[in-house]
């Protein structure tokens, strides 16, 4: 899988402790939920610019429905509306990231990779929220964390840094 080193999803350390809680909290099956925060380009110098997503809240959605995990909640459209009313109306935040946990590695399913092409198109004219979204996924057991972007047809595996504060 390609690697696409200046897209890049910004995580504070106290919501990666949530990804974890919600994780261990839907054990044994998959938890998933949404992260808001902001998206800006970054100019690095003349010729490189990178795309920050930056995490700064999370919410934390329980799935009833084993195995659709993420994209259950899409379809859960009562919470979506609640949560989408928090972060976005009244916090200014944007949807920034779909998260889920996997019990095999942190890698995309070929379900998962079905719905981010499904995702990555508008529906008429409105803009599909969901779409160029980073999936951050988890392995259920070692608690590690990868995030991927379906971006111009392609899938790539973006770089995710935790920061401290
Ligand atoms: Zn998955």
């Amino acid at each position: 899988m390609k690697r696409e080193n200046d897209i890049k999803l910004i995580l504070p350390l106290s919501i990666v402790e949530e990804l974890k809680t919600c994780n261990r909290k839907a054990l044994p099956i998959e938890s998933c939920g949404l992260i808001f925060g902001e998206i800006a380009e970054v100019e690095i110098n003349l010729e490189k610019r990178q795309i920050h997503y930056r995490g700064k809240r999370f919410y934390c959605i329980k799935s009833n429905v084993e195995s659709l995990g993420s994209f259950n909640l899409i379809q859960d459209s009562d919470k979506y509306f609640e949560i989408h009313q928090e972060a976005v109306i009244r916090n200014k935040l944007r949807m920034i990231s779909i998260f889920h946990s996997h019990p095999v590695p942190a890698y995309p399913s070929s379900i998962d990779v079905e719905n981010m092409k499904f995702l990555d198109k508008d529906i008429g004219k409105v803009k599909n929220p969901f779409k160029n979204q980073i999936w951050t996924i988890m392995n259920m057991e070692t608690e590690e964390i990868n995030g991927f972007i379906y971006f111009n047809e392609e899938l790539m595996q973006i770089d995710l840094q935790i920061r401290k504060n």
